[in-house]
């Protein structure tokens, strides 16, 4: 099922994302947790997908997975950093074969040893460049791209960074997920700057529940999000305590959640990062709010 027709529903509905294993030992593991967050039938499931490539067969077959024995869509995730063309092209003939209809098109992170290895001759420098190269491709993909209303960290600027937005966009992009936010009018400013630039396909807002303080730097660090004060307070308070951070992250992911419900959001995507303890919690506080 293409996400474009379950986004059309208008209805209040949450999304999951979950990674795939790095190693075949970790595998059936990776599977249960992914299968017990199927079981909460959301609105679909998003499955990540390596920048080195070395994750890729596995975001394959968890997504087969997830839709083949619990009929919940899913979106898999291709990057193309680096890669060659015939890489890229048997990538996509592989999705075919797995009959994935939903592709979140990425460049993948820069590594230092990319950053300094000579890119002239990289047939795909954006993922502008393999949204292309997935339309040529014949298949009727329904194709998502990602976007940063805080900017991306190696924009210049916000203006730069929604022209090349709004790129990709016309370049075959039906929709867009966000990276996360800890500040809702941080995603308000921006839908309404996209919006005036032109762009207007549906946003999916990116809601992280933080529930574990030391995993917090890093995920502030991969994505240089802002974190308001409300934020840091809670996690000053209640870092250094396990079960009460968990119960802080996911109420403060709720709030964020109901906010965005109410100003006009209709599905909110959450990084629940392989715990099905955290969906269910999640979609467990929103019951009454959620369908
Ligand atoms: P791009 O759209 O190519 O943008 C990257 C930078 O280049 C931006 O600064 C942009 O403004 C600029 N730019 C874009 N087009 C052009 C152009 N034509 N000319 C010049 N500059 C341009 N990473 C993974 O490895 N695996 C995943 O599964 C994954 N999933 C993600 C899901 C979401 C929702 C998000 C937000 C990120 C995800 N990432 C993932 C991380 C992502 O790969 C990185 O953020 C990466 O640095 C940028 O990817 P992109 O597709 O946004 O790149």
């Amino acid at each position: 099922m293409k996400l474009t027709e379950i986004l059309g529903q208008n209805r209040l509905t949450l999304s999951f994302e979950v990674f795939p294993p790095k190693t075949d030992t970790s595998f059936d593991s990776v599977r249960c947790a992914t299968e017990e967050i199927a079981r909460l039938h959301p609105a679909f499931m998003s499955v990540t997908y390596g920048a080195g490539g070395g994750t890729s067969r596995y975001t394959l077959e968890i997504a087969k997975n997830i839709w083949q024995r619990h009929g919940v869509p899913t979106l898999a995730h291709l990057t193309c950093v680096s890669s060659t063309r015939g890489t890229v092209r048997q990538k996509i003939a592989d999705m075919r074969e797995a009959g994935i209809e939903n592709v979140m098109a990425l460049r993948g992170d820069l590594t230092p040893e990319l950053e300094q290895s000579d890119r002239s001759g990289w047939t795909y420098r954006h993922a502008v460049d393999l949204i292309r190269e997935l339309r040529e491709s014949g298949a009727d993909f329904c194709i998502g791209g990602a976007c940063y209303p805080e900017i991306h960290p190696e924009s210049r600027n916000q203006a730069e960074d929604i022209r090349y937005l709004k790129e990709k966009v016309d370049a075959g992009c039906s929709f867009l997920t966000t990276q996360m936010f800890f500040d809702n009018n941080l995603l308000y400013n921006f839908l309404y700057k996209i919006r005036e630039a032109g762009i207007t396909v549906p946003v999916i807002p990116g809601i992280m529940p933080i529930t574990n303080a030391s995993y917090l730097d890093r995920a502030i660090r991969l994505s240089g999000s802002f974190m308001p004060q409300r934020f840091k307070s809670l996690v000053d308070r209640f870092g250094s305590s396990p079960a009460a951070m968990k119960q802080a992250g996911i109420a403060y992911a709720t709030d964020q959640i109901i906010d965005l419900f109410a100003n006009g959001i209709t599905n909110v995507h959450v990084y629940s990062m392989n715990k099905p303890d955290v969906a269910a919690q999640i979609q467990a506080n929103l019951s009454d709010v959620l369908g």
